[in-house]
């Protein structure tokens, strides 16, 4: 019997592999061989509902007047709409993300992008910007 110098488990000498990581058993092998670097399809949702508000517009401009002042009032549906659904997508997909190991960067970035990208279409959406 050998250890396991990854994960310490007991294992047949001939169960070790040996990997760019250094010898691991078979269990290790099986959790190290998918580096899963492609971006979980709740990412690109979160990332499309993101982006989809800069190309498409369904606003709203509305002024009331109460007591003598007048608001004027903004509002871009689409804006809303695609803003909320990218923050909450990507904070359903972000949390799987922070646990994995080994940690895919790429994935994680892009679902802090949509995130970011989601509150700029929300602030959008209320005309708080550009
Ligand atoms: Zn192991």
């Amino acid at each position: 019997m050998q250890e396991c110098p990854r994960c310490g488990a007991q294992v047949e000498k001939s169960q070790l592999m040996f990997t760019e990581a250094g010898e691991v058993c078979d269990a290790c092998h099986a959790g190290m061989s998918e580096p899963s670097t492609g971006a979980p399809p709740m990412a690109i949702a979160a990332l499309v509902a993101a982006v989809i508000p800069f190309f498409m517009s369904v606003n709203r401009q509305s002024s009331v007047t109460v007591n003598g002042q007048t608001t004027g009032s903004y509002m871009d549906y689409v804006a809303l709409t695609g803003g909320s659904a990218a923050v909450i997508l990507g904070a359903i997909a972000l949390l799987p993300l922070v646990r994995a190991t080994p940690r895919n960067n790429r994935a994680l970035a892009l679902v802090v992008g949509a995130v970011v990208l989601g509150l700029v279409q929300l602030l959008r959406a209320f005309g708080k910007l550009g």
